[in-house]
C-alpha cells in the first residue's frame, strides 16, 4: 500500500508531464475493468451463497454499479474516439464522478452490515436458491440509482460544464467521499481477513485515482496515465483475492469431504474399515467375480471368550485388544482388493477376490498366526486366541449372492466355536460332515 502511495505521489510531481500518447491505452483500461468488475461482482454472489454473510451483497452492489461506469466510459469512449483528447469530456468528468459516489456508498453500506451483521442474524439467512428477490435487488438498485445519477448530470451540467474538475464540488465531494470509504474500511473491517486487508487496497488506489482527477485530468499526462492505472488496479484487487479464495475453499472442500468419506467407511475404534463399507465392496466384488468367472473367499473371525476378557481385564483393556488384533490382521492384508472389516462387536470379516479355496486357508493360518504372535495374556485362557471360519466359490453363479458366501463362512466359524475355538474350520470340508453335526446346528442352518 505504501508503495502504492509513494508511487501515485511520484507521478503527481510530474502531474503535467506529457507522455507518449498511447491512443489505445483508455479503452483497453476499460475494457479490462468492465470485465473484472463484473466478474468481480458475481464473484461476490456466488462467494454470498456459500459462505452466507449478507455484506457480501452490498458489496457486489459496489462492483455492479462500477462496472456499469465501466460500460459507459466505454460506450463514451468510442463517441470520442474522433477527439484527440478522448477522456476530457466534461460529461465523462461528471458521470464517472456520479459512479465514483455510488461505488463508495455501498461500500460503505457493505461495512456497516458487516458491522451489524450480528443484530439482523436473519439477513446472513437469505437463501439464494429460494429468495432471489433480496439477492437481485442491490445490483438492481444500483442500476437505478446509476441511471438516476445519468439523468440529472443534465442538471448539473450547466453548472459543472464550464469548470474545470479542479474546481468542481462534485468532484471534491467524490474525494471526500473515497477518503471516507477508505478511512471506514480501515476502521470497521478492523480484522486482517484477506477481503478487508484487499478491500482497503481497492479503496486507497480508489483514493489515489480520485486524487489524481483532482488534481489534473489532462489525458496522456503521467497523473493520467497513473489514475487509469489506479483503476484498473482497485478494480482487479478484490478479483484476485476472490479467486484465490474460491478455489482455496474447493481445495478445502475436496479434502474434507474425501476425509469426511474416509470417515464414514471407517470403524471409530479399530480404525479399519466398517460393516457399511464392507457390505458395499463385497457387493461390487460379488458381481466383478460373477462378470469374470473368478473365484472369491471370505473369512470370517471371532474373539474367543471375549466377554470373559472383557469381564476380567476391563472393558479398556478390551478395546486396547480388539484394535491391536483389528491391526495385526489388517498389516496382513497385502493384494490389492483384499480387506478387512469389523463385522461387528469382536468379529471380523476378510474379503478376498480372486482366490481360491487354498488361498484362502493360507491366509486364514497367517492370520491365525499373527494373532498369536500378539501373546495378549489372557487370565483364564493363556493367550488371546481367535477363531476362524472361512468359505469360498470358485464361480459365484448368476443366481446367488455374496450373502450365502457370508453365512457359509459364519457357519463354519460356528462350528470351529463349536470344535472348541482357536481354530480353523473351512467350510467345504464341513459340508459333507453335516449330517454327523445335525444337532449343532438349527434346522434353517442345515439348507446350506
Ligand atoms: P465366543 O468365544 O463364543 O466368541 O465368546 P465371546 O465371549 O467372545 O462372545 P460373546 O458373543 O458372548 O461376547 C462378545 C463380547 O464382545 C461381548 C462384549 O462385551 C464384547 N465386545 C463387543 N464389542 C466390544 C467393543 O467394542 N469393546 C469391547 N471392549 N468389548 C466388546
Ligand atoms: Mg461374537
Ligand atoms: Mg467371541
Amino acid at each position: 500500500m505504501s508503495l502504492m502511495v509513494a508511487a501515485s505521489l511520484l507521478a503527481m510531481m510530474h502531474a503535467t508531464q506529457p507522455w507518449p500518447q498511447l491512443a489505445t491505452f483508455a479503452p483497453v483500461v476499460a475494457t479490462v475493468v468492465v470485465l473484472s468488475t463484473t466478474t468481480t461482482a458475481l464473484l461476490l454472489l456466488l462467494q454470498f451463497k456459500i459462505q452466507k454473510q449478507f455484506f457480501l451483497v452490498p458489496l457486489a452492489g459496489a462492483y455492479a454499479i462500477y462496472a456499469l461506469a465501466a460500460v459507459s466510459s466505454l460506450i463514451s469512449l468510442h463517441a470520442s474516439s474522433g477527439n484527440s483528447a478522448p477522456m476530457a469530456t466534461s460529461n465523462m468528468s461528471h458521470w464517472s464522478t456520479y459512479w465514483q459516489f455510488g461505488f463508495c456508498a455501498f461500500i460503505i453500506i457493505a461495512l456497516l452490515f458487516r458491522k451489524i451483521a450480528h443484530s439482523f442474524p436473519q439477513l446472513n439467512r437469505i437463501s439464494l436458491g429460494k429468495n432471489t428477490v433480496p439477492f437481485m435487488l442491490t445490483p438492481l438498485i444500483g442500476i437505478i440509482l446509476y441511471m438516476l445519477a445519468l439523468n440529472s448530470g443534465n442538471l448539473f451540467s450547466a453548472l459543472m460544464a464550464s469548470a474545470p474538475i479542479v474546481t468542481s464540488p462534485l468532484s471534491w465531494g467524490s474525494w471526500i467521499m473515497a477518503a471516507t470509504t477508505f478511512a471506514l474500511v480501515r476502521a470497521i473491517g478492523g480484522d486482517n481477513k484477506l477481503v478487508t486487508v484487499f478491500l482497503s487496497i481497492a479503496a486507497l488506489s480508489h483514493l489515489c485515482h480520485v486524487s489524481h482527477l483532482l488534481i489534473d485530468s489532462t489525458p496522456f499526462s503521467s497523473n493520467w496515465y497513473m489514475a487509469q492505472l489506479l483503476s484498473l488496479f482497485s478494480t482487479t484487487t478484490l478479483l484476485a483475492v476472490l479467486i484465490l479464495q474460491l478455489s482455496q475453499f474447493s481445495r478445502d472442500l475436496a479434502a474434507s469431504h474425501s476425509a469426511l468419506l474416509e470417515k464414514a467407511n471407517k470403524d471409530g475404534l479399530t480404525g479399519i474399515y466398517n460393516r457399511g463399507y464392507f457390505d458395499e465392496m463385497a457387493e461390487i466384488e460379488w458381481r466383478r467375480a460373477q462378470r469374470i468367472h473368478s473365484s472369491i473367499s471370505i473369512l470370517m473371525l471371532d474373539i474367543d471368550h471375549f466377554k470373559e476378557y472383557n469381564d476380567q481385564h476391563g472393558h479398556l483393556k478390551g478395546d486396547k485388544c480388539l484394535k491391536k488384533i483389528a491391526q495385526a490382521i489388517q498389516a496382513e492384508m497385502q493384494r490389492p482388493g483384499d480387506f478387512v472389516a469389523r463385522f461387528g462387536g469382536e468379529e471380523f470379516v476378510v474379503l478376498l477376490p480372486y482366490t481360491a479355496a487354498e488361498g484362502c486357508h493360507a491366509m486364514a493360518r497367517k492370520l491365525h498366526l499373527a494373532i498369536q504372535k500378539l501373546k495378549i495374556p489372557s487370565l483364564d485362557h493363556g493367550k488371546v486366541s481367535v477363531s476362524i471360519g472361512h468359505a469360498t466359490w470358485e464361480t459365484p453363479g448368476e443366481n446367488h449372492s455374496v450373502s450365502e458366501l457370508l453365512s457359509q463362512a459364519d457357519l463354519a466359524l460356528y462350528t470351529a466355536k463349536r470344535l472348541g475355538r482357536n481354530r480353523i474350520v473351512r467350510y467345504e470340508e464341513l459340508a459333507p460332515s453335516l449330517a454327523w453335526s445335525k444337532s449343532l446346528f438349527p434346522p434353517e442352518i442345515m439348507h446350506h
